[in-house]
């Protein structure tokens, strides 16, 4: 049986250079703080908190004055950076330039969206931390749309803003823009309305599923590794599925069955940006071993 560790899958830059940052820190400090979970995977995060990383929530913030906090990938609003020099936390930001670049948009957007009555629309999922982080820019003043038919929060009739989360998918996207626009030229009457777009859905994400379907067309069996948690992770396992009926989502090796393999002549292992190599490269030395 062939089985094949897809190249391009694993951590995103922005991932990397948090763990990469976490890991180097922790090489001069016994703990170190992290709001949040560094990554959307939980055999990763049991992998640093070993050699020393520390999970908190917001509610406990206060409670490590003093101490160094890393912001992960996703970024934070303003509020978090304000309590934390409150409370003299030394700030590590992991932010990801892309999600960086795109809270500057926001807020730069912001003035001119308010000067003609306009709404701010993030397309991404509430509570999710990059979403806060967005919306913090605006102390809030935006609208989350997470899905299609909640599009009725819009008022048409006034200009509209679109951003979307980083990691939402392209297509989804494409069609919530369609469909504000066309519902904007319904209630107003013209072609010519006063709607903005702007695709940010970042591009390490978007590559990432065509190539993903056609690694999943290769093979018999595909077995996707992630967190459940992770956004990305459900996105481009919907890909994998979508072209191949045989593909399966584990968190770790000890998920795999052997009834999957059956008349099965290749497999192929993939993940999502929050899936570290290593773990890809344990589901795929498993299959090895239960075809042997
Ligand atoms: S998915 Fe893109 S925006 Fe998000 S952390 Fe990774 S590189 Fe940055």
């Amino acid at each position: 049986m062939i089985v094949e560790i897809d190249e391009k899958s694993g951590f995103c830059y922005g991932v990397i250079r948090a763990i990469e940052t976490t890991e180097n820190e922790l090489e001069h400090s016994k703990y170190l703080f992290s709001l949040g979970e560094i990554v959307h995977n939980d055999i990763e995060v049991d992998r640093l908190e070993k050699i020393g990383l520390h999970t908190i929530d917001h509610n406990k913030i206060a409670d490590i004055s003093g101490q160094k906090m890393i912001i992960r990938a996703h970024g934070e609003p303003p509020s978090t950076y304000q309590i934390a020099k409150e409370n003299n936390i030394e700030v590590i930001d992991c932010t990801c330039p892309v999600v960086l670049k795109l809270q500057e948009r926001i807020k730069q957007s912001y003035e001119g969206i308010k000067a003609i009555n306009g709404q701010l629309i993030i397309f991404g999922k509430r509570g999710h931390a990059e979403v806060n982080g967005l919306i913090g820019q605006v102390d809030g003043d935006a609208i989350v749309i997470e899905k299609l038919d909640e599009i009725e929060q819009i008022n048409f009739e006034r200009p509209v803003y679109l951003f979307a989360q980083t990691t939402k998918s392209m297509e989804e996207f494409e069609i919530l823009r369609h469909t504000i626009l066309r519902r904007m030229r319904q209630a107003l009457g013209t072609e010519r309305v006063p709607f903005e777009s702007h695709n940010s859905i970042c591009r390490q994400v978007a590559n990432r599923k065509p190539h993903l379907e056609d690694f999943s067309r290769k093979h018999d069996v595909i077995i996707f590794v992630s967190g459940r948690q992770s956004s990305n992770g459900k996105i481009l396992f919907h890909a994998c599925k979508s072209v191949n009926e045989r593909t399966y989502f584990v968190e770790h090796p000890e998920e795999l069955k052997s009834e999957w393999f059956v008349n099965c002549c290749s497999v192929g292992v993939c993940g999502a940006t929050s899936t570290p190599k290593w773990l890809m490269e344990d589901v795929a030395n498993e299959v090895k071993r239960m075809n042997s």
